[in-house]
């Protein structure tokens, strides 16, 4: 998408947030790839990498596989054995592109949030527990 600041780190973070998930089209992909290239060995660009792929990693272990339809696998082995043609589905229109990128980046965002959340707790120094001087009955 030309127009857009490569250079900034909210933009690629948003493209990379979608990549992990394979939400990318070939034009944002080219983004994505010239956005890094941009930024050549940058510390924050390995970290949002690293971050979004653990997340992404995370998601797909915390779900349960779903059974497939009926003559789903055989369609499936059919069209990898290039027997018949598969009817090439219509390409998503752009508002639902961007309506499952903004789902994908919110998702991973979510589970940023959770983690860094029980990480922080977890790492936060806890304050002494303090507790009243006692009043002895003597002194009344
Ligand atoms: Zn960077």
């Amino acid at each position: 998408m030309s127009g857009v600041d490569v250079r900034s780190h909210d933009r690629l973070e948003e493209l990379i947030a979608a990549d992990v998930l394979d939400g990318l089209d070939e034009a944002d992909r080219v983004e994505l790839e010239r956005g890094l290239a941009a930024h050549g060995a940058c510390e924050e660009c390995d970290r949002l990498l690293s971050q979004y792929s653990e997340a992404a990693a995370g998601l797909a272990m915390a779900l349960d596989p779903l059974p497939l339809t009926r003559g789903a696998g055989e369609r499936l082995l059919t069209a990898a054995r290039g027997e018949h043609p598969v009817a090439t589905p219509r390409a998503p229109s752009i508002v639902v592109r961007r309506t499952r990128r903004w789902l994908a980046t919110a998702a991973v965002a979510a589970c940023l949030a959770v983690i860094s959340g029980v990480v922080g707790w977890s790492v936060a120094p806890r304050p002494r527990r303090r507790f009243p001087p006692r009043v002895r009955t003597t002194e009344l």
